[in-house]
């Protein structure tokens, strides 16, 4: 197997804004206004509210009561190491609080300080934030005690009531980076295009694969080939972003695969830069387009297409390939 070096980290994030409806708005409404809502379930009271009675699926009236805001800890958990991802920065305890008057624990931070200060049965009251927008962590965490707290200046509750809230998935992940990966990037800072031929089957793999799939092959500098820079579109998709709430890509746009020429490599989901939307067909003939020094990309090779220096592919102006054969080039 090749050696792998280093490794990347890669995060992929789905920014987008989700409706609230009309519980859940209500409760995150109250929020900035320092007040904890429920929602009465028969003889209960849950909060946070639900739409549906948790146990039938029946769709609740929308009896909202005011709770809390002290409450007591029902169980709890010590975090001794927060991530970025927790809610404080400091070791805590995640717990169930049961505000007074509901029937249901709510899930949130208690900054004790210590674990010794945590105990089933612990009586706790909210610390608010002072800017809040309408979001559970307008809570930053629940204190021992019976008083509720503003950490820093109160900015006072929403102007108006919240009906949405931004939601930003995101995943962070380690690529193993095998060392042909940046023998590929390094040449194409050189606007260098290049490739590993195996010495066994003499295919010709580009994308930083360091492997040949047949041979078991590993590449190294020896296996080095340079390749044309100019090739044919033998295929290509159109993404027409979908306009969720919270998109940023807003017009459609061209992924392509380039046949190379005088060599069997096709290069996937490659961008093209001066090709519009309308004018992408199979056939068109192009050329690799380069960053000015300095302008990397900062991508390794992968199945996004452009990498290191390589930008993308723009027409030559040469005439269209008429070969219908070229549609079968995806690989
Ligand atoms: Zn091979």
């Amino acid at each position: 197997m090749p050696l792998v070096v280093r490794f990347v980290e890669n995060t992929i994030t789905f920014p987008y804004v989700r409706s609230l409806g009309p519980v859940t708005g209500a409760f995150m409404t109250a929020l900035t206004e320092k007040r904890i809502l429920g929602i009465r379930n028969g003889d209960g009271v849950i909060c946070p509210p639900m739409e549906w009675d948790p146990a039938t699926g029946a769709e609740l009236a929308h009896d909202m009561v005011e709770v809390g805001p002290a409450g007591t800890v029902e169980s709890w958990t010590w975090v001794p190491e927060p991530t970025t991802q927790h809610p404080l920065d400091r070791p805590f305890a995640f717990a169930f609080v049961r505000l007074d008057g509901a029937t249901t624990p709510m899930l949130h931070a208690v900054d004790a300080g210590s674990p010794d200060a945590m105990a089933d049965g612990l009586r706790v009251a909210p610390r608010w934030k002072g800017e809040r927008i309408g979001h559970l962590t307008d809570i930053a965490c629940f204190v021992p005690g019976e008083e509720p707290e503003v950490d820093g200046e109160d900015e006072g509750p929403a102007s108006e009531p919240v009906v949405l809230m931004d939601y930003l998935a995101s995943i962070t992940y380690r690529n193993p980076v095998p060392p042909s990966s940046d023998i590929v990037v390094d040449a194409s800072h050189e606007h260098r295009l290049v490739g590993f031929q195996c010495p066994g089957c003499q295919k010709i793999y580009i994308g930083g694969r360091g492997v040949c799939p047949i041979d078991s092959v590993e590449f190294g500098e020896e296996h080095l080939v340079d390749l044309p820079q100019k090739g044919t579109l033998s295929n290509h998709v159109v993404i027409t972003p979908v306009q969720y709430p919270g998109q940023t890509e807003t017009e459609p746009f061209a992924r392509v695969f380039v046949q190379l020429d005088d060599v069997e490599v096709v290069l996937g989901y490659q961008p093209v830069i001066d090709l519009p939307v309308e004018d992408v067909k199979i056939g068109v003939r192009v050329e690799a387009v380069w960053a000015p020094p300095g302008e990397d990309t900062g991508d390794a090779p992968s199945m996004a297409g452009a990498f290191g220096s390589l930008l993308g592919w723009r027409p030559t102006g040469e005439p269209d390939v008429d070969d219908p054969d070229l549609v079968n080039r995806i690989f």
